[in-house]
């Protein structure tokens, strides 16, 4: 089912359609200096929009009213589905449950390759949206049996206001939240994100400045940053590498990528390299070929990580989890379907040896 077409057959009364009253989705933005001549500075993202009273910052879903800085899409749900875990990609984390999946219009970069580029790249007038304050997300999350909230879709740091509050509720209610992000934070509000949920998904897009300067319109340090800050506050982190064909895919660049994440975050954190199809303003490339997929994945095991996955290659071998001491399967995967586990309280059942996640 498309997840409008779900959004729209939500049967729930408190899902309400919009009213035409704006003022429900705009609260006061947390992450903001206030500068003179009624300017602020945004610090939310480090881009650091300077903005000009009654403009809105580059994501578009941020206004300067008055020298006060709102977030328009507080509660705004363009997008809601129930999605596998499987398909955020999360690996180790809850393996086979489903996630209460919502996104906001809105994003703070604007990748060539987007596939949710109607919503990432609209503002938030010009998507269709829903009423869904964070109590009813994770009132609807345990109606529909999903031990999760995934913020994902468009690019949650720009509505991050609402994934804390969301997230907040959701643990009173005893839902977890995974954030599928970008990366591209401060310091400051990725530590608060980082106490209110319980892992974060980044697309690292490239390992090379060039890249993300000019196919994300973006930088790839803040990015590295983040991703050695979530490490360090403890939460469960994945990082997914989407492959381009001519674009991010040389053996100098995935050598690079291995050496960075064993040396700065270790061996054990899942990396997953998925399969790129044409797409918004890359049509012109072809899908990635497998055998540049599988060379990736060699360079990286090589180097000495230990879970290397493959994406967007139903049936491939590496869409399951491997123990790394015995090497036998210890999560069978087949698409986004779980196949088997073999994991008792985290441990491979053949040889006893700790896979880290969070699994239950
Ligand atoms: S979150 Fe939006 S307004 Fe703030 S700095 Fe980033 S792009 Fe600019
Ligand atoms: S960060 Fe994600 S949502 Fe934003 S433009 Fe890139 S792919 Fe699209």
């Amino acid at each position: 089912m498309d997840r409008r077409v779900f959004l729209e057959t939500l049967a729930v009364p408190c899902f309400a359609r919009a009213a035409a009253n704006d003022a429900q989705f705009t609260v006061e933005a947390r992450f903001y200096e206030k500068l003179a001549y009624k300017k602020i500075k945004c610090k939310l993202c480090p881009r650091e929009c300077v903005i000009d009273d009654r403009e809105r910052g580059y994501c578009g879903v941020r206004e300067n009213r008055g020298g006060t800085y709102y977030s328009l899409v507080y509660s705004r749900i363009c997008a809601a589905h129930v999605d596998p875990i499987e398909k955020k990609p999360l690996f180790h984390f809850l393996p086979g449950s489903m996630a209460f999946s919502v996104a906001t219009a809105g994003c703070n970069v604007n990748c060539k390759m987007c596939q949710n580029w109607d919503i990432s790249q609209s503002r938030p007038e010009q998507v269709n949206a829903n009423y869904l304050p964070p109590k009813d997300a994770a009132a609807l999350a345990r109606q529909y049996q999903c031990p999760t909230i995934a913020y994902t879709y468009s690019e949650p740091v720009v509505f991050c206001e609402y994934v804390l509050d969301a997230a907040q509720a959701g643990r009173a209610a005893g839902v977890k939240s995974v954030v599928i992000s970008g990366g591209y934070i401060q310091e400051d509000p990725l530590k608060q994100l980082c106490r209110h949920v319980d892992a974060i998904k980044v697309d690292l897009k490239a390992y090379s400045e060039k890249f993300y300067k000019e196919v994300v319109n973006g930088e790839l340090k803040p990015v590295l940053n983040a991703i050695v800050t979530i490490r360090k506050q403890g939460v469960w982190n994945e990082i997914v590498y989407l492959v381009i064909p001519t674009l991010n895919d040389s053996d100098q660049e995935f050598q690079a990528l291995a050496r960075w994440v064993k040396t700065e975050l270790g061996p054990d954190v899942p990396l997953h390299f998925s399969r790129f199809h044409p797409d918004y303003l890359l049509k012109n490339l072809p899908p990635t070929p497998l055998p540049t997929l599988e060379r990736a994945k060699a360079i990286c095991d090589a180097e000495g990580l230990h879970y290397v996955y493959l994406g967007n290659v139903p049936g491939h071998p590496a869409e399951s989890t491997w123990c790394p001491k015995c090497r036998r399967a210890v999560v069978e995967r087949a698409g986004f379907t779980v196949k088997a586990m073999h994991l008792t309280r985290g441990k491979c059942q053949f040889c006893q040896q700790a896979i880290p996640g969070v699994w239950g």
